[in-house]
């Protein structure tokens, strides 16, 4: 497998938000989202046998606990990542991965939680996700939604509507895009969209969704990687 890095860190953006959890960051996306603060995932990375990766994983957290499967996009590594998942699952970690949704999620194993990010148009990306992706979805899953701007809010809010999301999933998460290029101060500046106007909007249409904010980039620069 191409590996960016495996690290500990708090999860930052999802129900377990604020849980300490090992990340397995894959290489390679098919996908270049405006926003996207991964660019460094692109290329590069080493190779890693699914058995290095998992003495790395059982190192950095030996008693079980989070473990997050990111990128990039990891499911462009399917042929090798599930097996990884299907190991990991059986020795007693918990995990989570996080995916765009542009590539098929049916062999994902039932007990992985998924974290389906769905872009919106601001990110240059839509309609990438794979909409029979939906049939895959498990009521422990997550949907989330990057939004920058009134356009993305209002594409989320009628997705989320469309295809009762809220009926599906654990948990539907908007989120404001971070400026890809922020450091220095760690607070909601930093948002391509203010927080305080995407609760407004989602307060004024109660829409089945929860305000979602990057934990990590307000504990952290929020420039440096691998937290
Ligand atoms: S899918 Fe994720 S890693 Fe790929 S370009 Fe978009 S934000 Fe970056």
């Amino acid at each position: 497998m191409q590996i960016t890095e495996i690290y500990k860190s708090l999860q930052g953006e999802s129900t377990h938000a604020g849980l300490p959890c090992v990340f397995v960051r894959l290489t390679g996306c098919n996908l270049r989202c405006s926003w996207c603060d991964s660019e460094y995932t692109f290329q590069g990375g080493r190779k890693m046998t699914s058995e290095e990766v998992w003495d790395e994983v059982k190192r950095l957290s030996p008693n079980g606990g989070l473990v997050e499967i990111t990128g990039g996009e990891p499911m462009l590594q399917e042929r090798e990542l599930v097996p990884l998942m299907q190991r990991l699952l059986e020795t007693g970690y918990r995990l989570l991965l996080e995916t765009s949704g542009e590539r098929p999620l049916e062999h994902v194993p039932g007990e992985v939680i998924k974290i389906v990010d769905v872009k919106c148009p601001n990110s240059g990306e839509a309609n990438t996700f794979h909409t029979e992706n939906l049939e895959t979805l498990n009521p422990h899953d997550e949907v989330k939604f990057v939004l920058s701007g009134r356009t993305d809010y209002e594409f989320a809010r009628d997705f989320t509507l469309r295809h009762r999301l809220a009926e599906r999933v654990n948990a539907v998460l908007f989120s404001p895009a971070f400026r890809k290029d922020a450091t220095g101060t760690r607070d909601s500046s930093h948002c391509l969209l203010d927080p305080q106007e995407l609760a407004e909007w989602m307060l004024a249409d109660d829409v089945p969704a929860r305000l979602g904010l990057q934990l990590h980039k307000y504990i952290w620069d929020p420039a440096v990687k691998g937290v």
